[in-house]
């Protein structure tokens, strides 16, 4: 189900994951959409920061947050085209993010419909309305080429 006034923003969250091959990270790329505009955009960046928490999700979230000068982004939207880990799903609760659109699942890393299934844990304080499967082939196609080129 979707709602009535769907837009895709998946297109710029692929478009950033893209840019995240070019720098050698995992190809995940996240925008966060408010009143129709984005308002963070977020790349994996773990290796080039030398930062394990920068996770597409988490950049995009805290790109967002400076942007509403708010620690709860109220009315907004996480797009993201992996399904996101336990840490990411924990940074979506705690932001209160309306709704989470994503691409392909990720049966060893996710924590939203894999793993500990975060959103439905009694730990969890806020669960977003999920929309899942958005462009997941092209999600799941640019982080199969990844590890394959990366085991050449
Ligand atoms: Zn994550």
């Amino acid at each position: 189900m979707r709602p009535t006034t769907y837009i895709s923003f998946m297109g710029e969250a692929l478009a950033l994951a893209r840019t995240a091959v070019a720098l050698g990270e995992v190809p995940v790329g996240a925008v966060i959409v408010k009143d129709r505009r984005i308002i963070g955009r977020g790349h994996n960046r773990t290796r080039i920061d030398h930062d394990p928490t920068a996770h597409a999700e988490i950049v995009a979230i805290r790109e967002a947050a400076r942007h509403l000068d708010d620690d709860r982004l109220e009315g907004c939207d996480l797009w993201a085209t992996l399904e996101p880990c336990t840490m990411c799903a924990g940074a979506i609760a705690h932001a209160r993010i309306r709704r989470l659109y994503y691409g392909a699942t990720d049966p060893k890393g996710g924590g939203v419909a894999s793993g500990i299934n975060f959103f439905e844990a009694p730990s969890c304080h806020h669960k977003p309305e999920i929309y899942a499967g958005l462009d997941e082939d092209e999600s799941a196609a640019l982080l199969k080429d990844f590890f394959v080129n990366r085991r050449l």
